[in-house]
């Protein structure tokens, strides 16, 4: 793998940095604390490419490789994990899923309005009484006779949820005869029956917009299904696999934005007659960051050259995933005890991203289902 980044990769890069810079960092404690980030920032994500960077040109994205994906996911991710969240649902879960499985008709559908900003995506697996034993989700897709199903069931903690316009919506058909037999649905929001409520009180990524969603005998028609009936384990397993990247990205993004406000104070701030950076213990603290961003960063980078080169990816990711997000959560709380009382209070940076960084050891599946599956791919055994 070559570690040099490209030309255009780093522009990228550089472009991602001056959208963080510009649009982001000035509102990021009032968003923080407002409990919601300004909607416009979506249609502004769209104009600059960043909700279409892997999406082919043809459907309004820029045909961009993983290693861009991850990069700018990283430079959000240091800037907000709320928006950073935005585009690795919108684009990470929802629109790369309806390029990698959807028909003709679901891409021109769907595709230009996700990646130009028009339309939010959100991804429903997850479900009150099932979390990380997806498989088993209860809610039930029933043919209606004319080729359509009827949908019903609850869906949890579904990020843009309250502002999605399409949810890629995972169901039991009870008469499909795949794996499981859960199907793929795109049910637009507006769909008569369905009802959203917004989750209220987050520990971290409060500006997002998580959602519970309600599902009453929501009809949607046989175009409304993303791959074939019986597949949508497989298609929410495969979305997974590489939305795992986007994760272990961000929380790059996490740890260097913890590593980046660590460097900064330990300079200014003095203790003892002398800055507390020449103080050995505190040089450890910074050491022991630094080093989990480089590790987590090239585990995430691996993951993306092996996507971009079509080599198997899925056991990568779940490693990139589990390390990058117990390592985000341990470099924040280093920068948190560098920061003393100060990483306490929401005036610095540091608290905000130990709160970000908490989550992402949960969803996509928790560190213990990424152990799972890594032992699984080792041993051949399901310990599940
Ligand atoms: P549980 O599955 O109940 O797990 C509880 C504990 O048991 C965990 O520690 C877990 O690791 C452990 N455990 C469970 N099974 C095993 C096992 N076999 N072996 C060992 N340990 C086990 N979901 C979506 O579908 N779409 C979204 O957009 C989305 N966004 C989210 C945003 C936020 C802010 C949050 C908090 C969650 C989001 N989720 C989303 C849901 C997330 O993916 C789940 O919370 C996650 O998969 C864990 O499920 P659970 O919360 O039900 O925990």
């Amino acid at each position: 793998m070559n570690l040099e980044l490209s030309e255009e990769q780093a522009a990228v890069r550089q472009l991602a940095r001056d959208f963080v810079e510009r649009e982001i960092a000035p509102h990021v404690v009032a968003w923080d604390r407002g409990e919601e980030v300004d909607r416009a920032i979506v249609k502004k994500l769209g104009e600059v490419g960043f909700l279409g960077l892997t999406v082919d040109e043809e459907y309004g994205g820029c045909g961009g490789d993983h290693l861009a994906y991850c990069l700018v996911t990283e430079e959000l991710g240091r800037g907000d994990s709320s928006v950073r969240g935005i585009v690795s649902v919108s684009l990470g879960l929802v629109a790369k899923t309806i390029a990698a499985w959807g028909d003709e008709e679901h891409k021109r559908r769907w595709l230009p309005g996700l990646t130009s900003g028009e339309y939010v995506g959100c991804f429903g697996l997850t479900e009150p009484g099932t979390g990380s034993d997806a498989g088993n989700l209860t809610t039930r897709a029933v043919r209606d006779g004319a080729g359509g199903h009827v949908l019903n069931g609850t869906k949890m903690f579904i990020t843009n949820g309250t502002w999605a316009d399409v949810v890629l919506l995972f169901a039991r058909s009870t008469d499909a005869p795949g794996h499981k037999g859960v199907s793929a649905f795109l049910v637009p929001t507006d769909t008569p029956g369905l009802t959203r409520r917004t989750i209220h009180g987050k520990l971290g990524l409060r500006g997002q917009a998580t959602a519970e969603l309600v599902l009453e005998d929501v009809r949607v028609p046989a175009s409304a299904m993303l791959g074939e009936e019986g597949q949508g384990f497989s298609v929410a397993m495969s979305a997974l696999a590489k939305g795992r990247m986007s994760v272990a990205a961000g929380c790059v993004g996490i740890a260097q934005a913890a590593l980046d406000a660590a460097v900064g104070y330990v300079g200014e701030r003095e203790q003892f007659g002398k800055p507390i950076a020449r103080h050995q213990l505190v040089q450890e603290l910074i050491s022991d960051i630094a080093v989990d961003v480089d590790a987590a960063r090239l585990l995430t980078w691996r993951v993306a050259d092996l996507i971009d080169r079509g080599r198997p990816f899925a056991v990568q990711s779940s490693k990139a995933k589990l390390f990058a997000s117990e390592a985000a959560v341990r470099a924040a709380n280093n920068a948190l005890q560098v920061f003393g009382g100060y990483g306490y209070i929401d005036e610095y940076p540091v608290g905000k991203l130990l709160r970000d960084a908490r989550v992402m050891t949960l969803y996509e599946g928790t560190s213990q289902i990424q152990k799972l599956l890594i032992g699984r791919s080792l041993t051949g055994v399901s310990a599940f």
